[in-house]
């Protein structure tokens, strides 16, 4: 699909619900997720003072945003902020957790792994939203919409 690029800032969710009461299965997830994003993601450290979790991401647009050489402080506030890899455990039980697809509720009832969620957002999710990339046309749709488009309306 040369034509087209996705638009997603977010790979996985753990939930479409909307109400603030969280189920079990959130509540679970809560311990992986990142302190700062709340998303769970494979690459991701540690705090040795608090154990929280961060992902690489976050300690990237944390650190880029303060002058180099500065001391970056955890955002939980322990001083010095000093990650590391997080115990095996850990990682085993992120790459076990099942999400449902980012898309649920356009319509994708797929639930996904962290370590292929990327790769069926990006590439293969009938429900992400794509822009049609034809010169002059900034239509964006799904897309499993795409084909008819490009074929039938562009
Ligand atoms: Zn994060
Ligand atoms: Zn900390
Ligand atoms: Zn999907
Ligand atoms: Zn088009």
């Amino acid at each position: 699909m040369a034509y087209y690029y996705f638009s997603t800032d977010r790979i996985c969710t753990v939930s479409d619900s909307e109400d603030s009461n969280k189920s079990a299965e959130e509540e679970k997830f809560a311990d992986y997720q990142c302190y700062i994003c709340y998303e769970i993601s494979l690459n991701i450290q540690e705090c040795k003072t608090c154990e929280r979790i961060f992902c690489n991401r976050c300690i990237d647009d944390i650190t880029k945003s303060k002058p180099p050489g500065t001391e970056v402080p955890c955002p939980n506030n322990c001083v010095p902020w000093a990650l590391d890899k997080p115990h095996r455990s850990v990682r085993n039980a992120i790459e076990t957790i099942e999400f449902y697809c980012v898309n649920h509720s356009k319509g994708c009832s797929l639930k996904l792994k962290v370590h292929n969620a990327e790769q069926h957002i990006q590439n293969e999710c009938e429900y992400t939203m794509m822009r049609c990339l034809n010169e002059g046309c900034v239509k964006e749709m799904l897309r499993k919409d795409l084909k008819k488009h490009f074929e039938e309306e562009c």
